[in-house]
């Protein structure tokens, strides 16, 4: 079960591309790497089944909310991202990727999302829009007081967030 038939070097080849793939790319299934993999010249053994998805995850990739990100660090992709309300350095991964106003990561981490929105009642979709919006629109005044626990103040009285 789960046995691949890749050389530790085929490895390296392909997970580098894939790396590049889910870089650039929005894959929601195996299919769409078997495709591109297929039109950039790699043999049909790369795309098998239990060849793929073995190195997906040797590179840390696998699917977050329905699309292929990088979930933990790797070798071969190991780029970090600060979160703008916990201040954690975490995988790109832990950041929701955004297609409609920006073409990158929001600045605030999956978790930090989870745990407004536990709070505050708004969705989570709803939050990744609001936060996508607010670094598209302000993307150049944009500072991490913006990010902070806003709630906390209405609540506690007090704010735990870093003074910025
Ligand atoms: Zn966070």
């Amino acid at each position: 079960m789960n046995q691949h038939s890749l050389s530790s070097k085929e490895i390296k080849e392909v997970g580098r591309v894939l790396v590049n793939i889910v870089k650039r790319n929005k894959i929601t299934k195996l299919a769409d790497f078997q495709d591109k993999l297929l039109s950039l010249g790699f043999a049909k053994r790369y795309t098998h089944f239990e060849n793929l998805k073995y190195v997906l995850n040797e590179v840390g990739i696998d699917k977050y909310e329905g699309v292929y990100t990088f979930v933990k660090l790797s070798s071969l992709h190991n780029e970090t991202k600060e979160c703008w309300r916990c201040l954690e350095n975490k995988p790109l991964g832990s950041f929701k990727k955004c297609y409609r106003y920006i073409k990158k990561e929001l600045n605030i981490c999956n978790t930090c999302i989870k745990d407004e929105s536990r709070i505050t009642g708004e969705s989570v979709p709803e939050l990744n829009a609001i936060y996508e919006y607010l670094q598209f629109k302000y993307a150049n005044v944009l500072d991490k007081s913006m990010y902070s626990k806003f709630w906390e103040l209405a609540l506690y009285g007090k704010s735990s967030s870093v003074n910025v």
